[in-house]
């Protein structure tokens, strides 16, 4: 058996292979839910990543996590902004839909 020059088991690689990056952490900051650190939408590709390493074991955890947060920020969202805030399906899309499990959320046809 070879084993190579990777120990890619022993650690997951952190997102952009840096360190810990200075400044704030990529979290949302509600009820605005807009990230923290990069003033994205929250969750901002970054924060999309670190919970893809942090849940990489356990996917089903994470689209349970993310549909509690589409919840919240649902919620947080229309209150805020009941007349032209984000429809439902930009959130569902925003916090459910690059998660482990991505089928359409509308059913062809
Ligand atoms: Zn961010």
């Amino acid at each position: 058996m070879v084993s190579g020059p990777w120990c890619a088991r022993r650690r997951p690689a952190r997102p952009g292979g840096r360190r810990s990056a200075p400044g704030p952490p990529h979290l949302p900051v509600r009820p605005i839910w807009l990230c923290r650190a990069c003033g994205r939408p929250w969750p901002c590709a970054e924060a999309r990543l670190l919970l893809r390493v942090e849940y990489d074991a356990s996917p089903v955890d994470l689209a349970i996590y993310l549909s509690g947060l589409y919840h919240e920020a649902s919620h947080d969202l229309f209150r805020l902004n009941p007349h032209d805030g984000p429809t439902p399906r930009d959130l569902l899309e925003r916090f459910v839909a690059w998660g482990p499990y991505r089928r359409g959320i509308v059913e062809p046809g």
